[in-house]
């Protein structure tokens, strides 16, 4: 795929006929100009295009049946996935998946993540991008046709608009007319469902911030709190604006992903591609016959334009790969349907990669490369990050500390002569029972520990009680008597060990003297 004028200039021609017509059928570069050469007559074209509406028509196939499992799979789960229930005992929210913000606290089905542990986030954005990328380098955009929750909202809507206002040609026609009662209708019904999916949609969103069937009582009650009702109306609008009125607006001049993707492809990915060397020259089944008559070639294409009117995004795929084009397949199953009927072989559109059409050209039989170096580096950094996550997930603690020094004063000389120093020390209990952990310093030789507002002690070291799924913060005093250097410091590690026995956590600081 290639960015820049060409490319921009494919887009438009698939959208604009006129300038498609000037482009030709090939797409073919515009010739470098010299100072002396006529004026480029595309020159001429303005910058500004209204956007022409486009009335999709429906299409079944192979493509088309995968795209209504997609979409049925990745709505049930974030319609649904809410509603989940996992029980971790009577200390910890029973939801699967839950956005706890008041608690601090992330909740994956058995995984509970902390804030301090938010580097399990970049390490899924990590895996996120990879995985993006490796679909990429395999496939094109098969993210932008199947799964990016604009073309998966945009295809729903698509169905309540068909359902309602009927398919491409009726559609049209009806457009054409002036208001009527029934077109009145039609339009009132189909916007008053999109509004209600709209709504479901923010009111599904909300559901994975609190208790979803708690929330769903007060939402109904009018009990939730005031944020509840504002996201809902916020990500209904949004819904009902980009997948009801945006649609392909979203893709062509809104995501940067096309931009970014069109960097990263290279010609061994797979990409919906017209094959002109089979399909050109174009001529209906009429003109064709005449052509073979006089002796003259004629490719499988029949210029049917049905590719052009089943593309959500209104582009001819005939023309050359474009940003518009967001590899969904619905051509390829259009075009399959049509070759069917004529008695030729399917795929004139398909799955292929830049390399085959130059070696068709030269005779050469197609290649696949799927294991390349791009894809591998891909895969090994998915398996790294990966791993890495699991094994910090697997070895991790669930206990901690961490120890903040007292600012001020750093320490205080008391009446006996002794050192004090301060501490402000914060204790993690991640697991869902009560726990108590011996609190333990080591650094200085006759060091003194207390924690202010606690005498339990075990073995002479202060215990501390953490409630579970709990942090504590308590004060340590550090006492000792040894004499210190001037501006001395002495590096302290202050360790907690749970007093039913198992392994220590620790922290370190320094112990500041004069
Ligand atoms: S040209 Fe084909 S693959 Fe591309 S968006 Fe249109 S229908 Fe989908
Ligand atoms: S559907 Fe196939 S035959 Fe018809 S115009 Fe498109 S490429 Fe040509």
């Amino acid at each position: 795929m290639t960015l820049g004028r060409d490319s921009v200039l494919a887009t438009e021609a698939a959208r604009s006929p006129q300038l498609g017509q000037q482009m030709g059928a090939d797409a073919a570069p515009t010739p470098p100009r010299s100072a002396a050469a006529e004026p480029n007559p595309l020159d001429s074209q303005p910058l500004y295009a209204a956007r022409p509406k486009i009335y999709p028509q429906r299409v079944s196939g192979t493509f088309r049946r995968v795209k209504w499992l997609v979409l049925f799979i990745t709505l049930g789960i974030y319609y649904l996935l809410p509603f989940v229930r996992w029980d971790r005992g009577p200390h910890a929210p029973s939801q699967a998946i839950l956005i706890d913000f008041p608690n601090r606290r992330f909740y994956f089905f058995f995984i509970e993540i902390w804030p301090q542990e938010v580097y399990y986030l970049t390490g899924l954005l990590i895996l996120a991008a990879m995985a993006l990328f490796l679909m990429n380098a395999v496939a094109g955009r098969v993210w932008c046709g199947y799964l990016c929750p604009q073309t998966v909202w945009t295809d729903l809507f698509q169905v309540i608009e068909r359902w309602s206002e009927g398919d491409r040609r009726e559609h049209l026609q009806r457009d054409r007319q002036p208001w009527s009662l029934d077109r009145l209708a039609r339009a009132a019904t189909k916007h008053f469902l999109w509004l209600m999916i709209a709504w479901w949609t923010g009111g599904a969103w909300v559901l994975y911030f609190a208790d979803a069937p708690t929330l769903v009582r007060d939402l109904a009650t009018f009990q939730a709190p005031l944020i509840a009702y504002v996201f809902i109306g916020l990500l209904t609008f949004t819904t009902y604006t980009l997948a009801g009125w945006m649609r392909e607006q979203v893709c062509v001049y809104m995501c940067p992903w096309p931009r970014i993707q069109a960097a990263l492809t290279d010609e061994h990915a797979l990409n919906v591609t017209y094959r002109y060397d089979r399909g050109e020259p174009r001529a209906s089944l009429k003109k064709a016959a005449a052509l073979h008559a006089d002796g003259l070639a004629a490719g499988d294409c029949v210029d049917c334009l049905q590719c052009v009117h089943v593309c959500p995004t209104g582009v001819d795929i005939r023309v050359g790969s474009s940003l518009g084009c967001i590899q969904c397949g619905l051509c390829i199953d259009a075009c399959d349907a049509v070759m069917q009927k004529i008695d030729r072989s399917p795929r004139l559109i398909a799955y292929d990669t830049d390399v085959n059409i130059k070696r068709r050209r030269q005779g050469l039989p197609p290649i696949y490369r799927i294991l390349r170096t791009r894809t591998a580096l891909y895969a090994v950094i998915i398996v790294l990050v990966g791993a890495v996550m699991v094994y910090t997930f697997a070895t991790r603690r669930n206990d901690g500390i961490s120890i903040i020094h007292d600012r001020n004063p750093l320490f205080v000389r008391l009446a006996d002569g002794a050192l004090r120093n301060a501490f402000a020390a914060r204790i993690l209990n991640k697991t869902l029972e009560p726990q108590s952990f011996v609190l333990k310093v080591s650094g200085l030789a006759d060091a003194e520990i207390d924690v202010i507002g606690s005498t339990a002690r075990a073995g002479g070291d202060p215990l501390i009680e953490v409630g579970p799924d709990q942090s504590r913060e308590v004060r340590v005093l550090v006492t000792t008597h040894q004499r210190l250097a001037p501006g001395g410091s002495v590096p302290l590690t202050f360790t907690i060990a749970p007093e039913k026995g198992g392994t220590a956590a620790s922290a370190a600081d320094h112990f500041l003297g004069p």
